[in-house]
């Protein structure tokens, strides 16, 4: 087998996995035979040139360098196909954007931020005894824990209190314009929660948020406040999702809710919330619904066709694509 490179040439490339070989490096592989990189990989299969008779040594290199350069050209393949996609969603959704648009002369396409959202599951399922159970039981505890404080600022340790910050700048944000905080938790509706399966029979739910509802509530007993939480839950809710998660959204009034959940926006909603305060002003949405929001992160044979559209203003929600299932 020959150098798949000139010895001197400014590419010089290794021999194993054909990757170019660093400027520095080089100096010392330019030399060499098997000229290799410094990979982890590369190096110990060149040791294997000390015990090998070379003609050998040449039949498992041509063999192992074969390899890398098919997995190469799957993984290129691969990318191109991850582009290709990415393209073709952006103007697909760029098209129902365009279609609507001609439905409505009184719209213009600087008036509408357009937006591709998460989705999240669909089956509804009545709530178990059980996860009922569950739910009462870890609220017990964290409200008996609470009982155990004067006040919230006392508490200095809380799984909540890392998105205090970010769940007072929310409702701040909010308290600014209603609008936004209408069509946020209508895009949240419409994605069925799909940030919100972990939220499982706890939702989030600490001392922390406890210890502020008793604070605000001072003739509440902790039992009353249990008993607040418990009477949110729905008689069905979303299957496999947070005990809270209902077809139409998050059952438990926010201020009721934990600092984790006010706190947490998905990049969708986020570039929402910086678009409309950049314009002063909640702006219309384009909502587009896809299992996933961007391509690019998910395997390009993976369907990712859209799911649902609709826009989605402060006055509600127009539907005009939802795909059965
Ligand atoms: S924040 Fe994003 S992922 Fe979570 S419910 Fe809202 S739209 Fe869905
Ligand atoms: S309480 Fe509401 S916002 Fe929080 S995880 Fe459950 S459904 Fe989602
Ligand atoms: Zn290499």
């Amino acid at each position: 087998m020959s150098h798949p490179q000139a010895p001197h040439s400014a590419k010089l490339r290794c021999c194993i996995c054909s990757e170019p070989i660093s400027a520095l490096w080089q100096r010392q592989q330019a030399a060499s035979e098997f000229p290799h990189c410094q990979s982890f990989d590369c190096s110990r299969f060149i040791e294997q040139r000390r015990n090998l008779p070379v003609n050998l040594f040449r039949a498992q290199l041509e063999s192992v360098s074969a390899q890398y350069r098919e997995r190469k050209a799957a993984q290129l393949e691969r990318e191109e196909k991850i582009r290709a996609r990415v393209e073709a969603e952006e103007q697909e959704n760029q098209q129902l954007l365009n279609a609507l648009l001609k439905t409505r002369p009184g719209l213009a396409e600087q008036d509408i931020h357009r937006t591709v959202i998460p989705s999240g599951r669909k089956r509804i399922a009545p709530v178990t005894p059980q996860r009922m159970e569950n739910y009462r039981a870890h609220l017990q505890k964290i409200v008996a824990a609470a009982e155990n404080f004067v006040s919230a600022a006392e508490i200095v340790e809380d799984q909540n209190l890392h998105y205090a910050a970010d769940s007072h700048r929310n409702n701040n944000c909010f308290q600014r314009s209603s609008a936004l905080q209408s069509v946020s938790d209508r895009l949240c509706t419409m994605c069925r929660g799909a940030c919100c399966s972990s939220g499982g029979d706890h939702a989030y739910l600490s001392p922390l948020i406890l210890r502020r509802i008793l604070d605000s509530n001072p003739k509440l007993s902790g039992d009353d406040i249990v008993a607040w939480y418990t009477s949110s839950v729905t008689a069905e809710t979303i299957e496999g999702s947070c005990i809270n998660q209902t077809a139409t959204g998050c059952s438990l009034p926010r201020k009721l809710r934990s600092d984790t959940c006010n706190a947490y926006y998905c990049d969708a909603i986020l570039n929402y919330h910086r678009d409309s305060n950049e314009a002063g002003e909640a702006r219309n949405v384009f909502a587009i619904q896809r299992e996933a929001t961007f391509a690019g992160t998910i395997d390009p044979d993976t369907p990712n066709g859209v799911l649902a559209t609709a826009l989605v203003t402060e006055g509600g929600v127009e539907r005009f694509r939802e795909e059965s299932g």
